[in-house]
């Protein structure tokens, strides 16, 4: 038998959700291997440092939204802080959030929804019980959270999950300290993901980058061998279980990242159905933080009705960094048109003149998720009858391939750092009971 080909798992990506899982097979003592396309882990998840500077960007997650438990106990074993963000909010133009003129659509809204007897559709639930023209205001809020903040299409995603989620009170959000004591692990969810690294590595798990796996064959009913292309050519692995954490965007849009899978089965179907949405970060280094001299230094978030509409700066961070934030399902578009719209954009805010804002920014960085093969979309979002989709996915090779990552589970956090975690420790869960029972 050759050692380095047969394992009792093989994971498929080296994200938050497959390191997780990682980690807990091989502290159970599998023999675990995670096949990662790219040349690094982190997936969603990526942090590097601005040169000669103290600043680092954070192109993918950034904020931990509340108290999450699994986020909270790796940020603890890795021995780094979470920094509350605060920092002032500035509203511009027509923007609001449940003022006083909304305030009693929201209680309507909320009550409309505990007689709802079937989940639906957020769009469909709205037309039907929130028909334009009166309610104009409160659609625009609800359509403007549903997207910005989901990256939720309105006609797809489940009304129901999306007010739980509204109406749970997680607490403050954070960031991850910039650990200067602890620089060897890097910075922000870097410094998270490598100390997820290093555990799944010292618990003896292997770890191939630049390995995409380009086809699952579960032909045999004992095992499942898993073909992938690297620089070095292709090569071919074998598991008794295979753990796949691959963003459902890459089925649904038909990436080059989307591993054939044999026997043929109702997996793209099913992907099909699921959530899953976009969002851009647009990231200005400056000259200077200008926007101290209008707001003042504790600036945190702007929200305006522009093109791109919300900015944050890295508060309590003195750092001269604006990320604009743009989410929803026509989001992506070529990059120049993306900075024009930045620029007319922080022009609108600042009421400085787009030149000036060119002159005194002195770098940039688009990071459009959708147009990156081994992601396309940023993450995912519950649509009404979750659950079974969640089950036929499971079902479809039972006991040899399982789903892992922020896509595939069944409750909030939605979309998040957290939800990779917890469904990539969960489903290791299961594998490890399947194979006690197994061996009984
Ligand atoms: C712009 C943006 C902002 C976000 N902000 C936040 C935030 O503030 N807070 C928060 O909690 N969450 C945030 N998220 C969501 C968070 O990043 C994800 O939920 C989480 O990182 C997903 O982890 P995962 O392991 O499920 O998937 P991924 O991180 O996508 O891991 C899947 C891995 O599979 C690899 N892969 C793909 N195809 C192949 C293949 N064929 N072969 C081998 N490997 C392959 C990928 O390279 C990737 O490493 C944000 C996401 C984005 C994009």
């Amino acid at each position: 038998m050759d050692r380095s080909t047969q394992w009792d798992t093989i994971i498929i990506g080296a994200g938050a959700a497959g390191l997780s899982c990682g980690v807990k097979l091989a502290q159970a003592g599998q023999r675990v291997l995670i096949l990662e396309a790219r040349d690094r882990p982190g997936g969603r998840i990526w942090t590097f440092a601005e040169p000669n500077s103290q600043i680092y960007i954070e192109a993918g997650a950034e904020f931990i939204h509340g108290n999450l438990p699994f986020t909270f106990q790796w940020l603890h074993q890795a021995g780094l802080k979470a920094i509350p963000v605060e920092g002032k909010q500035v509203r511009i133009g027509a923007i609001s959030h449940r003022t006083s003129t909304t305030a009693n659509h929201w209680q309507q809204f909320y009550e409309q929804l505990s007689h709802l007897q079937h989940d639906m559709p957020l769009l469909a639930f709205l037309d039907k019980f929130f028909p334009a023209p009166a309610y104009h205001d409160f659609r625009k809020q609800v359509l403007r959270f549903a997207i910005g903040y989901d990256a939720a299409d309105p006609q797809k995603v489940s009304v129901q999950a999306l007010a739980q989620e509204w109406q749970t009170e997680e607490g403050p959000n954070y960031r991850i300290e910039s650990s200067s004591h602890k620089a060897s692990l890097g910075f922000g969810y870097g410094a998270f993901i490598n100390t997820m690294q290093q555990a799944y590595e010292q618990a003896g798990g292997k770890l191939i980058f630049r390995h995409q796996v380009k086809q699952m064959d579960f032909s045999s009913p004992t095992y499942a061998q898993i073909k992938t292309e690297s620089p070095v050519g292709p090569a071919s692995f074998e598991a008794r279980s295979i753990v796949c954490t691959l963003p459902p965007g890459i089925f649904q849009h038909s990436s080059s990242a989307a591993p054939q899978v044999v026997p043929t089965s109702a997996l793209p179907d099913l992907m099909q159905r699921l959530g899953f949405g976009n969002s851009i970060k647009i990231v200005f280094i400056w000259q200077n933080a200008w926007w101290t001299d209008i707001w003042g230094p504790d600036l945190g978030f702007i929200f305006a009705e522009t093109d791109i509409p919300t900015w944050w700066t890295a508060y309590p961070q003195p750092w001269p960094v604006l990320t604009g934030w743009l989410s929803g399902k026509n989001s992506s578009r070529p990059s120049k048109s993306l900075l024009n719209q930045a620029f007319s954009s922080l022009s609108a805010i600042s009421r400085m003149p787009p030149e000036k804002l060119r002159k005194i920014s002195t770098k940039y960085y688009i990071f459009d998720w959708f147009r990156d093969p081994f992601a396309c979309g940023s993450y995912g979002y519950p649509v009404p009858q979750l659950n079974p989709i969640l089950q036929n996915l499971q079902q479809l090779f039972p006991q040899r391939l399982y789903f892992a990552g922020e896509s595939y589970v069944s409750r909030p956090p939605w979309g998040t750092v957290e939800s990779a975690i917890r469904s990539g420790q969960e489903v290791a869960e299961c594998i490890l009971k399947q194979s006690f029972t197994n061996f009984e």
